[in-house]
């Protein structure tokens, strides 16, 4: 594995033949950066999703290669697998709060049915598991930076409660098979990520401003854009989730993965209409029930254990993320979708 050379403790255990990779959400925005990245690397990927928020068209050019197989199905639903399997990334889920909210009930199954039916798979497979945890697990932080052993202040009572206890559940049922099972776990708690492959629709803060400020429409910021995150670039995610499933069969509690530097949402939109050159104006909206106040990762587990630390800064994410979705427009453009 060329990337994770570097990685500090590396498990070489898979080193000497093709691995055989699961990649759940695989055609979501995460997902099919990480098929992407790992059968650039030689694994044979086997990429599951039900497309309830990815695309086909994430995962198009990887269709023709003969190590990449894509196979739809919901992880809600038992998954049963011919052959061997070596690592399991379970990235299912709709990560957008719009989305998520969509179907609730559906978006707790994911995550708490999902985790039981890939664990159980791992369990059968002897395969290593890692599992896409949340910095929603610690709700509306009260402190701040959030380090993996703060226990969180979430509500198990609103909207946004089906994907923070979802994750939550499923950090647990890891806990436990890890602990009652002996499977090999690994769980990241990932920080907002953006970049290329995100959906115009999908909802969240970046491509909506992003799409927004291209479109000349009004820059949609909710409450007073006081609240801040800490935005990661999808390459840098990337290579933290790849370094933790390398990272020592020890390695089985959960690290945060994100960007430590911290943006107020007003401060985003500034840099995407400056960065754009556009001339829309921005345009107050109500902050959306349980939105959390602050949000910012304690990198220190991921620096110490895994050797990684982000490297792409928010001006130089956006001018590929901008470039990204110039392209979608104009790609669309040309079809009349638009
Ligand atoms: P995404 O919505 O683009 O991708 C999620 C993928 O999972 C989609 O392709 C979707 O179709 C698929 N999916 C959803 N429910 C499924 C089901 N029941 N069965 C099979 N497939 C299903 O989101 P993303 O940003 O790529 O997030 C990927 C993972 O990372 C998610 O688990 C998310 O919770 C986690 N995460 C992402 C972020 C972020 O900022 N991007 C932050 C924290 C956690
Ligand atoms: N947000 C916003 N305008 C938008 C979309 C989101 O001001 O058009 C805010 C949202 O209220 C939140 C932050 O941006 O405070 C990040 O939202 P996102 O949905 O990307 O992710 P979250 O961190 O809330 O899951």
């Amino acid at each position: 594995m060329k990337s994770t050379a570097r990685v500090v403790g590396l498990d070489r255990r898979a080193e000497t033949r093709q691995k055989t990779v699961l990649i759940t959400g695989g055609a979501g925005f995460l997902g099919s950066h990480l098929c992407q990245r790992l059968l650039a690397e030689g694994a044979k990927i086997l990429c599951v999703d039900n497309l309830l928020s990815g695309r086909v068209t994430n995962i198009s050019a990887l269709m023709q290669h003969p190590d990449f197989s894509f196979w739809e199905h919901d992880v809600v639903d038992p998954l049963h697998i011919d052959g061997p399997l070596d690592e399991i990334y379970n990235m299912a889920c709709a990560a957008s709060p719009p989305r998520y909210q969509a179907d609730p009930i559906h978006t707790f199954k994911t995550s708490a049915l999902g985790a039981i039916n890939l664990l159980d798979l791992a369990r059968e497979k002897g395969a290593r598991i890692l599992q896409a945890s949340t910095s929603e697990v610690y709700g509306d932080p009260n402190i701040s930076p959030q380090s993996e052993d703060y226990f969180g202040n979430v509500n198990t009572f609103g909207p946004r409660s089906c994907y923070d206890e979802g994750k939550r559940s499923a950090e647990t049922l890891f806990h436990d098979y890890a602990e009652r099972h002996g499977v090999d776990i690994k769980i990241a708690r990932i920080f907002n990520t953006y970049g290329p492959n995100m959906r115009a629709s999908d909802g969240r803060v970046v491509s909506n401003f992003v799409i927004q400020a291209l479109k000349g429409k009004p820059i949609t910021v909710y409450g007073k854009g006081e609240q801040t995150r800490s935005f990661c670039f999808v390459d840098d995610l990337v290579d933290g989730l790849i370094r933790l499933m390398a990272a020592p069969a020890e390695v089985n509690f959960p690290i945060n993965i994100g960007n430590p530097v911290e943006f107020t949402v007003r401060e985003l939109a500034e840099i995407v209409l400056e960065k754009t050159g556009s001339r829309s104006a921005l345009q107050f909206h109500p902050l959306p029930q349980d939105d959390p106040l602050q949000r910012r990762p304690d990198i220190t587990r991921a620096e110490a254990l895994l050797g990684w630390h982000p490297h792409v800064s928010l001006e130089k994410g956006l001018q590929q993320t901008i470039a990204y979705f110039q392209s979608e427009l104009e790609r669309k453009s040309a079809r009349g979708a638009v």
